[in-house]
């Protein structure tokens, strides 16, 4: 068996990403920049498509204030969208989520993840990488140079990256993988 037919087979065990594993990918996207607390709120907000804002502290575990900010991002995002509602005497404010924008909003992100990793595949062929070994961050010679082969962070002994055909390796299949979860929820329908 040739590499590209080996390679080939082990993206294929990807399968179709179903909406929940959208879900899923877009809740690990948000917790990174506003914790696991936002969690909670993404999960009430993708079951019911829409959220109340007057209500939600108490449908969610998350404080208003938090959930504002969270919304906000979403809507910079064009993933809700605020609408009005009159109940009775009140008025409510909800935010209705736009799935075809959460989908837009995670292939851009896997998008740019994957030209991190070009980046960093191009950067790694061109350079002699040191590593820390404490931290694990990269360092050229140069930068290694500069800081007397000691990593800035944490004071540990850069030591030369010898394992790069392996790193290589690691990288371009994360790259292969990437591109193939791009491609197939670009030709998904949601
Ligand atoms: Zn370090």
């Amino acid at each position: 068996m040739s590499k590209t037919t080996r390679s080939r087979d082990d993206t294929a065990k990807i399968t179709d990403p179903s909406e929940d594993d959208l879900f899923k990918i877009a809740k690990s996207i948000i917790a990174e920049i506003y914790g696991k607390n936002s969690n909670d709120l993404l999960t009430y907000l993708m079951k019911n498509e829409y959220v109340v804002e007057e209500t939600l502290s108490q449908d969610t575990s998350i404080k208003s204030n938090e959930g504002r900010k969270i919304l906000q991002y979403l809507s910079d995002e064009a993933i809700v969208f605020p609408d009005k509602v009159k109940v009775g005497e009140s008025t409510l404010h909800l935010w209705r989520l736009n799935k075809p924008a959460l989908v837009a909003f995670i292939v851009k992100k896997l998008k740019r993840a994957k030209e991190k990793l070009d980046l960093r595949l191009k950067f790694e062929s061109n350079n002699t990488i040191y590593k820390c070994p404490t931290c694990k961050k990269i360092y050229t010679l140069e930068d290694a140079y500069v800081n007397d082969f000691y990593c800035p962070h944490d004071g540990s002994l850069l030591t030369e990256e010898v394992d790069r055909d392996k790193r290589f390796k690691v990288i371009a299949e994360s790259i292969e993988k990437l591109d193939y979860l791009i491609k197939k929820i670009e030709r998904s329908r949601y």
